[in-house]
């Protein structure tokens, strides 16, 4: 998908010199082919299971982005009320539309309701009473689906995992049944599925072994108890290969496990992948501002930053970086520290890192950055939020603009008192 042509990288048939000319660095470019793509490709992986897949909002929530899929019948993962209103102004009807998250507000619970979404992936008692009461106030049903914590280590970054004990997602097995229980007492609620979600850029498939073995039997408990049970929900956090080394489970792997475990229930399962679709069709693409020696290191700095892009500062990970001009062959390499121009030591995308002799504006492109790159951006140091283009074959179009620093200021309000 990346791929140098006469010494310059393209995405699809767009130069990225060509984008970073014309519309200014940093900025993120997705290719719409790279997106359409991995979203049939989980298509092809789950053929012949009744399924639906929700691309995961949170991971890339541009109308664009979401259009793209929309358009090809993708269902989505919502977890707020603004994502829920992102889908469907993108084209989602609500019965594509799961809303899952820890902590759903009121307001959001009938927003989703009115919304006539799928499914509501519940995480507490407490939760399922206020749903019940505003469901009641709409005179409608809501169905839901419990997410059960499964205590199953995904064995990624304790930041993405969420599927322990100690996580504060789900419900522990051992209350599941009761939980059940009470739900289908209540006048307003319907339990018409069972959710769970161990984590995060998963890059073995052992934990999603236990996981499906967990939610099966559970699954099949539940109905044995009488619940009229139709979706499992299975989640996302099916890893990319951000390392040049790194070798996560193929989709077809994580297809046929899933078809092994859910051969013999029959129900509509689930999958909520986010990374897997978005993170390889995106690149950060950025202008090195100047190199400079420090005591015993080069650095790098970009003019690309923390607020455009956190997983490393957040999360500590690893994202392949390239130089949009082609390096020769025999090109002698350096060790940089590649870092932003935000006044923090965590602005740092890159520390000893071996690269092809960079220099003053050089374009480099920050790879896989489509998923949880452009949604975690912020304006820190009053840096313009970072603009996004969507490429098709030999074109693209801004998909979200750079705003200007009057924009950013006018947003606050100086009180009439001071
Ligand atoms: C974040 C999240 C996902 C998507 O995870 P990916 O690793 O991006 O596939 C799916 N479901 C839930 C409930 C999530 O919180």
């Amino acid at each position: 998908m990346l791929t140098y042509k006469n010494g310059d990288l393209y995405l699809e048939e767009v130069a990225l010199r060509r984008i970073g000319d014309e519309v200014g660095t940093p900025v993120y470019a997705y290719s719409s082919g790279a997106l359409k793509r991995h979203y049939q490709e989980f298509q092809t992986a789950l053929h012949g299971l009744d399924h639906m897949i929700c691309f995961a909002i949170k991971a890339n929530s541009n109308q664009a982005v979401l259009k793209c899929l929309a358009d090809l019948g993708s269902g989505f993962d919502a977890v707020s009320g603004g994502e829920i209103s992102r889908a469907l102004h993108a084209g989602a009807p609500g019965h594509k539309i799961v809303f899952a998250g820890v902590g759903k507000t009121k307001d959001e619970l009938r927003l989703a309701l009115e919304a006539e979404v799928c499914q509501i992936n519940v995480e507490s008692e407490p939760e399922i009473t206020s749903l019940n009461e505003v469901a009641q106030s709409l005179d409608l049903q809501a169905p839901i689906a419990v997410r059960v914590n499964p205590d199953i280590d995904a064995k990624t970054h304790e930041k993405i995992s969420t599927g322990k004990s100690e996580n504060k997602f789900g419900v522990p097995i051992s209350r599941i049944r009761d939980i059940y229980r009470h739900a289908s007492h209540l006048s307003h609620i319907k339990t018409t599925g069972l959710a769970l979600h161990i984590g995060s850029q998963l890059t073995d498939l052992a934990p999603y072994r236990d996981a499906f073995r967990t939610a099966c039997d559970l699954f099949k408990m539940l109905r044995g108890e009488g619940h009229p049970l139709k979706r499992l929900d299975v989640g996302g956090g099916l890893g990319i290969p951000y390392k040049s080394d790194d070798t996560p489970p193929s989709l077809a792997e994580y297809g046929a496990l899933l078809k092994e475990f859910v051969a013999d229930i029959d129900c509509q399962i689930i999958i909520e992948p986010g990374r897997h679709i978005a993170g390889p069709a995106g690149v950060l693409l950025t202008r090195v501002l100047y190199v400079k020696s420090g005591n015993g290191r080069e650095f790098a700095i970009l003019d690309a930053a923390m607020n455009d892009l956190l997983r490393p500062a957040l999360y500590d990970a690893y994202h392949r970086i390239t130089h949009v001009s082609q390096p020769s062959l025999n090109e002698k390499k350096r060790l940089y520290d590649i870092v932003g121009p935000v006044c923090e030591s965590a602005d740092t995308f890159a520390v000893h890192r071996s690269m092809p002799i960079i220099k003053p504006n050089d374009l480099m492109v920050i790879e896989a950055a489509g998923a949880y790159g452009s949604v975690m951006a912020s304006e820190y140091n009053t840096r313009p939020l970072t603009p996004e283009v969507l490429i098709q074959s030999d074109a693209y179009s801004i998909v979200r603009k750079r705003p200007s620093i009057d924009e950013i200021i006018s947003r606050d309000r100086i009180p009439s008192w001071l």
